[in-house]
């Protein structure tokens, strides 16, 4: 007797197969990949073939060394990875691995492949095996290859032209392509208005709805009601004929069939594990993982369904003659087709794995294993189960009508329709969603005479505006990716983490939208990179790697070729400058500077609008509310005092008025508006009087100098010879009395923070104010009797507790004048004072 290991890549798989496969074999898992390139440059040797480096995969080692230890002890090692690519690579690695270490001598080394995980299967596959096939291997090795060459020649470009740690994949690229030019078709749509016109009536007390189709013999499309002209005809029409009736002019009849889906490939399951289920992408995956690999039904274990990654529509015929078997016992002969039906496959160029998912029996109902399964698996089951079985049952079959009527002449046409269902069919089980329409229900029509009239009930004109595109979902962009060719079963669930995980897209109501260093990326790449990112040409890249698996094609020729363009593209695009990748010229000028133009660019904080002249001019606005958040403009009229305009204007520090506008050097008078009122409530008297201010009061009656009120930026205060006080918050900038000021200003500023510009918030040591003021000297901040100077004077619009005790400590510290560095942290000065509070509770 000979012995066995069978090595696979999950342990659950393991766990699955050892109960149909007896002692004889030994099952280990390899946990997934085992070997991938190193991590370096050079890892694909352009200069010699194309030659890789790879190396064990440091956190699979120990399972790759259990592996090699096990295979002293047998005479067979059956490789049984996943029957794809992917799983061919992992086994041809094993082999690889075990070779090199010298381990293989005077052993068998054969592949096995499970498209289905059940006892019969596993045992006729393991009595069958076969050698590794070195296409498989290598149009997978050809993809690893490309996808490295890519994302290590492209990342570091990307660095460099737009932000570090940014990356670039082959396949991700033109996905984040789809998902940017739909944004930028959403933005760019210009919403159109139209207008439809209906009667409603009813008859054997069945209401129905007709829709206007000709109007004055005209065939209307869906614009034809939108203009001026039109649109006082039609509510000519609409008040004439508003009380009347309706004349049935035709009745067409019509029986319709509508015919299953294919049952599910790994695309269409996920769309409507997506649409029906709202799992992601990858999330279904991972649960139909889970249903191959096996799932305990009380005593026994069983893989449920077929092998999840293909792109075939095919069924094998024992599980045709099981289906059909159980459609005519379950629902009878009526829902069985004359033949079994043949499903073609939208992919062009349908890969290895050779079936479509279905359930490995039919005869396992859903509602005969969900005690067994999770709340996810028995929500995917149930869909496999009913779409596979439904694929081979009879068409529903529909009567539609659609009446006719005149209404106020026989060239105003009407039509109702209606739909009744005559056979379910495959709809007594299965119905396939649709992403972005709404399917049609049942609707009954009364049944009409030809000739007959009746009566208008109500008759309308409803308003329409078109919609733009609607963003795409993971369904949707599954399906398109599907239909360009992007991609294959085992990449489309990766090609959406992997864009989510870079933070080049985001999902939002379960709707892609592109992240602002997404769009940036994505204009880089088909700005200097368009054939790369090119819907066709990665199809076609994929069709490659197809003919390689397909032993049609070489790998390494495949790979030279395009190697070839790709690295000069790279030379080339190194000379781009970093401003040209990071900015997008708009069409307008630079409302500041009034010279150049403005562009797009890119921030820290994401893309923002800024004057393609800075650093000399500095104007910026923000991308989004790009008309909302319009520079606000409100002119308040002439000031009769100085005959000059009032605008109502905003700045960083909020809103402002301006008396007049700037010429040349000249700067206008400024007024910030006082904190509680709002720009709208800004009326000409109210901007007149503020931008009197600063207010003269008199002169001071101790030193002779002038006293003034006025409004700052920390609100209302007095002030005379350098000296500011606050005005208090029920007092009133606008007629505050000399006398009133004077006091103000003799008040003592010693303690506490009166007299503050502004209180910073209180000190950790004592609990004490720490505030900002204004002195002689220029602003400062004050804690107790330490008084620190700011050492840059625009510091006072800006600065926070936390650089506020810094200045402090270090004064206190030095004694002496206090500097302070962005960004310091007040070390000491931030200490909690605990020593002292225990001692306190010591005595
Ligand atoms: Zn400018």
């Amino acid at each position: 007797m000979t012995s066995h290991l069978l090595i696979v890549e999950s342990p659950s798989k393991a766990k699955t197969l050892k109960k149909y496969l007896g002692k004889d074999y030994e099952i280990l898992a390899s946990y997934g990949h085992v070997r991938d390139l190193v991590p370096k440059t050079g890892a694909v040797d352009t200069d010699n073939d194309f030659e890789m480096k790879y190396e064990v995969i440091a956190r699979n080692s120990k399972h790759v060394d259990a592996i090699g230890k096990a295979v002293k002890d047998v005479d067979v090692v059956l490789l049984a990875t996943d029957p794809d690519r992917e799983g061919e690579a992992i086994a041809w690695h094993l082999s690889e691995i075990l070779k090199a270490r010298k381990l293989l001598k005077g052993k068998k080394l054969k592949r096995v492949v499970f498209y289905e995980i059940t006892e019969g299967a596993v045992k006729e596959a393991v009595a069958n095996p076969r050698d590794i096939s070195m296409e498989l291997v290598n149009a997978q090795q050809a993809r690893r290859a490309l996808d490295y060459l890519v994302g290590f020649n492209l990342s570091p470009l990307l660095w460099k032209k737009i932000r570090r740690g940014l990356s670039a994949g082959r396949v991700q690229s033109p996905a984040l392509r789809l998902i940017v030019e739909r944004e930028i078709e959403i933005e760019a749509f210009k919403s159109r208005e139209y207008w439809s016109v209906h009667f409603e009536g009813e008859k054997d007390s069945v209401g129905f709805l007709a829709r206007l189709t000709h109007f004055k013999g005209e065939k209307l499309d869906q614009f034809s009601i939108g203009d001026q002209a039109r649109n006082d005809e039609v509510t000519a029409f609409l008040a004439k004929n508003g009380k009347g009736s309706a004349k049935v002019k035709e009745i067409e009849k019509k029986r319709k069939l509508r015919s299953p889906s294919a049952p599910f490939t790994t695309s269409t399951m996920q769309q409507e594990a997506v649409r029906k289920l709202g799992f992601s992408t990858d999330r279904a995956m991972k649960v139909a993982q889970s249903l191959y690999e096996g799932v305990s039904l009380g005593k026994a274990v069983t893989g449920l369904i077929t092998y999840m990654r293909t792109d075939s529509v095919t069924l094998s015929k024992d599980a045709l003659a099981e289906m059909r078997a159980f459609i005519t016992r379950t629902y009878g002969k009526d829902y069985l087709p004359a033949h079994p039906v043949q499903y073609k496959s939208s992919a062009k160029n349908a890969q290895e794995a050779h079936e479509a998912i279905r359930p490995t029996s039919i005869a396992r109902t859903p509602e005969s294993v969900a005690p067994y399964l999770t709340d996810e698996q028995r929500k995917l089951y149930d869909m496999i189960w009913k779409r596979a079985l439904a694929s081979q049952m009879t068409p529903a079959q529909l009567d539609t009508v659609a009446v006719d009527f005149t209404v106020g002449g026989a060239d105003n046409i009407f039509r109702a329709t209606g739909q009744t269902m005559v056979f379910p069919g495959f709809f007594a089980l299965y119905h396939e969603d649709q992403d972005d329409a709404v399917e049609e229900e049942d609707k009954r029509l009364p049944a009409f005479d030809k000739g007959e009239s009746v009566a208008i009930n109500r008759l309308y004109g409803e308003q329409h505006f078109t919609q733009p595109p609607p963003r795409f979902s993971e369904a949707s962009l599954v399906k398109t990716l599907e239909h360009h060719g992007i991609g294959r079963p085992s990449t489309y669930a990766s090609i959406i983490s992997t864009l989510q995980a870079r933070e080049y897209v985001v999902l939002d109501k379960k709707r892609f939208t592109p992240t602002d260093v997404g769009r940036v990326v994505n204009k880089f790449l088909t700005d200097h990179f368009a054939r790369w990112v090119d819907y066709e040409f990665t199809a076609k890249l994929e069709d490659e790697l197809d003919d390689i698996s397909n032993g049609k094609d070489e790998w390494v020729p495949v790979l030279a070729r395009f190697w070839k363009d790709f690295s000069a593209q790279i030379v080339e695009k190194e000379g781009v400058s970093r401003k040209e990748v990071t900015q997008e010229q708009i069409d307008e000028t630079c409302p500041k500077c009034g010279k150049h133009q403005l562009a797009i660019r890119l921030g820290k904080r994401g893309r923002f609008i800024g004057c393609g002249g800075f650093p000399e001019c500095d104007y910026t606005r923000n991308v989004d509310g790009a008309e909302n958040e319009a520079p606000l403009r409100i002119e308040l009229g002439a000031d009769p005092r100085t005959k000059m305009n009032i605008v109502l204007l905003s700045g960083p520090y909020g809103p402002y008025l301006q008396l007049g506008e700037p010429e040349g050097d000249k700067k206008p008078k400024r007024v910030s508006l006082p904190k509680n009122l709002l720009p709208d409530q800004v009326t000409p008297e109210i901007a007149q009087k503020l931008v009197a201010l600063p207010r003269e009061l008199g002169m001071h009656p101790e030193t002779g100098k002038k006293v003034v009120s006025a409004i700052g930026r920390f609100g209302p205060y007095v002030s005379s010879d350098g000296q500011f006080k606050s005005i208090p918050k029920d007092e009133n900038v606008f007629d505050i009395s000399l006398e009133r000021a004077v006091a103000l200003l003799a008040e003592p500023k010693s303690s506490g923070a009166r007299g503050a510009l502004k209180v910073l918030g209180k000190h950790p040591d004592d609990g004490q104010s720490v505030g900002l003021y204004d002195g002689k000297y220029g602003p400062y901040v004050k804690h107790g009797k330490i008084n620190a100077t700011l050492p840059d004077k625009d510091a006072i619009d800006t600065i926070t507790l936390e650089e506020a005790l810094v200045l402090i400590a270090e004064k206190s510290k030095k004694g002496k004048s206090g500097k302070f560095t962005k960004g310091a942290k007040p070390k000491k000065a931030a200490k909690p004072a605990t020593p002292k509070l225990k001692l306190k509770k010591a005595a």
